[in-house]
């Protein structure tokens, strides 16, 4: 079983894995610890992270990156809009109002879902991971932002099957780090826990998490965040304020031209980075635009005042986090910043203020999101062990349920009363499990939503399930649903029963009872705890039971798997009643992403493209190796293959070698992989009896040194 933990960003993702001596971050083809987040789409292939990046430039319209900001968003979304307006490529709404990508490839127009990219990305990322390890992964932990939906959560775990890989967890990324930096800490305190903030800034967003740690484990105790504040903002501060100046002084419009556009904005990242360390710094572009070369400078001051409107942005999580967590700053011990995007002075400068103390960076800022995945992907894994740290999560959000309600005048034909409550509020531990209970007579419908759409940018409404069909002997049957908050911060309802009281006599003795009690106790603590009960039932005393919420033990299993069950409780020492358990069928409608059919046809859709990047891969390899046979035959004929051709045959063979060459700059240059096989055999058949020659004539060397030696 494989324990691998992926950071997939913005800009670009890290891959670590757990080896037996520790948290390992792995190296990618190009020997690099980050893998940048591209798909490039090709004539014949596409070409993904580092070569995905290198092919950008060239062909922008078909280089796919920020998938992370696109995945299980509405195209209707404005911030999704206003992304899109800095993308180079082409997006269209789907049918389902989601987005499709639009790209060239294999030379005819392909559309894809952001979801299906993703898949791309992370299958790349895996196979990094099982070249480092030598073997198979598909068990691993991603990191997610705090901020993802339920919809980008899902739209996650479904890229990661079109991967093939399978998420023992989705982690929140502050949360990878905290477990990051505690894990290894031996001098946490017993009982005063130490609190720490952690503030990630990344490409496109700023994420806050506080935490407190004590011996062994952690405590979420708030996430907070800005979902469009991070190092990109600054470069399109940078980008606009030199395509102005650009267009006063050089009179050319950038906007008008997507290369240009895309070399100012690498510039102006570049030279953002360049003010991170220095107090000013130059902008030089060859060739922008219209054969014009161009010429900017720029000092950190200046780029702080034009940046002062995202800089004043900076400091509304870091309250809004403290304000959740209820403590103020003197009791944060430490503030550990992450993310390449906290680089910039200005904001080392607000959060220095903010706190009161000067920020550390103790954690490598880059990869510790990895690292704490693969941690946590080790601790999950019964295969591996690690030291007892215990990571206690917390929700980011409020979800809550509703449902129409029962009332009479609703069943006199009139609407039903529309009832709502929040099930999972914000810092519910997460993973959970909640009991509702329902007092119904026949089929009924749950929705989920956001309890709190200002959380959002998108739609509050998540899903919704009907529950039934189903007959009742009384009027109205007690229905328990179970709804649940999986370990990657999912909601679902998850099951539902029919509970049915009967009365039947039967003498019970002494033991019986006692057997039953223990019966009642399991049963309860699968199911709800009294006092919740008892807190939510018919709360507004309508006489209808609505629903009532109450805690499952994380964990506990469910109460079975067969349909039917018989639970018994102890009524009087002379007669029994007995509950009926009968499951029913939960149907889900989830408001967006991928149905099973279309998850099924994009693994294989996954498939035939990998296999045809396969493909190219080895056609790549056949053409170099004829390449380098050619190099390598011309030098050992002139070298010490010398004596064993006579000259006739020598410059025969060479001039083969020179055709074969010009052929594969011309005619051959873009061959299937069998023509390139066949070309090495036919130069092979020449070459082979020279080489020949030249082994037989070496190891009859050898032999003779031999028997010189033994005499
Ligand atoms: P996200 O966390 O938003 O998903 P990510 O994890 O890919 O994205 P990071 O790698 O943490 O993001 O940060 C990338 C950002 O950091 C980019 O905007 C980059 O320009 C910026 N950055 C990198 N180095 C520096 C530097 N020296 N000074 C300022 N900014 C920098
Ligand atoms: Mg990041």
């Amino acid at each position: 079983m494989s324990v691998v933990g992926f950071d997939f960003g913005n800009e670009s993702c890290i891959v670590a894995v757990a080896r037996q001596r520790g948290i390992d971050v792995v190296l990618n083809d190009e020997s690099k610890r980050e893998t940048p987040a591209i798909v490039c789409f090709g004539e014949k292939q596409r070409f993904v992270g580092t070569a995905g990046a290198a092919s950008t430039m060239m062909n922008p319209k078909n280089s796919i990156s920020q998938i992370k900001r696109l995945i299980g968003r509405k195209f209707s979304d404005p911030e999704l809009q206003r992304d899109l307006k800095t993308l180079p490529f082409q997006v269209s709404e789907g049918p389902d109002g989601f987005l499709l990508i639009h790209a060239r490839y294999l030379g005819e127009s392909k559309v894809f879902t952001p979801t299906q990219v993703l898949g791309m990305m992370l299958s790349n990322l895996k196979g990094i991971a099982e070249k480092n390890l030598n073997a198979g992964v598909v068990d691993c932990c991603i990191g997610i932002p705090a901020y993802f939906t339920d919809l980008q959560r899902r739209a996650v775990l479904d890229a990661a099957t079109i991967a093939g890989l399978h998420p023992l967890q989705l982690i929140h990324e502050t949360t990878a780090t905290a477990l990051a930096y505690g894990i290894y800490k031996t001098d946490l305190p017993e009982n005063d826990p130490l609190n720490v903030a952690f503030i990630d800034i990344g490409h496109s967003s700023m994420q806050v998490c506080i935490a407190a740690f004590k011996k062994g484990q952690l405590k979420v105790l708030a996430h907070s965040y800005d979902q469009n504040l991070g190092g990109r903002d600054f470069d399109e501060v940078l980008f606009q304020h030199f395509a102005a100046k650009f267009k006063e002084q050089y009179k050319i419009d950038v906007y008008q031209n997507a290369r240009a556009c895309l070399r100012l904005r690498t510039a102006c990242e570049k030279l953002k980075k360049v003010l991170s360390a220095n107090p000013e710094a130059p902008l030089n572009i060859e060739c922008l635009m219209d054969e014009k070369d161009v010429r900017g400078f720029i000092k950190r001051d200046e780029f702080e005042q034009i940046s002062a409107p995202i800089l004043e942005r900076v400091k509304k999580p870091l309250e809004i986090a403290l304000a959740e967590t209820g403590l103020s700053v003197e009791n944060i011990h430490t503030v550990e910043v992450v993310g390449s995007g906290s680089r910039v002075p200005a904001i080392v400068k607000i959060l220095t203020e903010f706190f009161g103390k000067e920020p550390r960076r103790t954690m490598n800022a880059s990869e510790c999101v990895a690292r704490g995945c693969a941690l946590e992907c080790a601790i999950l894994s019964p295969t591996f062990k690690v030291r007892e740290f215990q990571v206690n999560e917390s929700f980011p959000f409020s979800i809550s349920m509703s449902w129409k309600g029962t009332a009479p005048e609703a069943e006199n034909g009139g609407v039903g009363s529309h009832q709502s409550t929040v099930v999972f509020p914000k810092g519910n531990p997460i993973p959970s499990a909640k009991a509702l209970t329902f007092y119904r007579s026949g089929t009924f419908s749950i929705d989920v939503q956001y309890a709190d759409s200002s959380d959002l940018s998108g739609s509050a409404k998540i899903s919704t399930y009907t529950i039934g069909p189903f007959q009742c002997k009384a009027e109205r049957a007690k229905v328990k649903v179970k709804a649940r908050l999986n370990l990657h911060g999912i909601v679902s309802v998850e099951a539902a029963t029919l509970l049915e009281e009967e009365e039947v006599d039967i003498p019970v003795t002494k033991e019986d009872a006692s057997q039953m009690e223990t019966e009642e106790t399991l049963g309860a603590a699968a199911a709800s705890s009294t006092d919740a009960d008892a807190n939510m039932q018919d709360p507004k005393g309508t006489g209808e039971a609505g629903a009532d919420t109450s805690n499952v033990e994380n964990g506990v299993p469910d109460s079975g798997d067969k349909p039917v069950q018989m639970e018994t409780e102890t009524k009087a020492e002379a007669s029994k009643r007995k509950v009926k358990k009968t499951n029913l069928p939960v149907t889900e409608l989830i408001y967006g992403g991928l149905s099973r059919g279309d998850l099924q046809a994009a693994i294989e859709k996954e498939f035939e493209m990998a296999l045809q990047d396969r493909v190219m891969e080895e056609t790549k390899d056949k053409k170099n190796a004829v390449e380098a046979y050619v190099y390598e035959m011309r030098n050992k004929l002139n070298d010490k293959y010398q004596e064993f051709v006579t000259d006739s045959e020598r410059e025969q063979f060479t001039s083969t070698l020179q055709e074969v060459e010009d052929w594969l700059y011309e005619d051959g240059e873009d061959e299937t992989k069998g023509v390139y096989v066949a070309k090495l055999e036919e130069l092979k058949k020449q070459g082979d009896p020279i080489e020949h020659r030249y082994k037989e004539y070496m190891d009859r060397g050898a032999v003779l040194d031999q028997l010189m030696y033994c005499i």
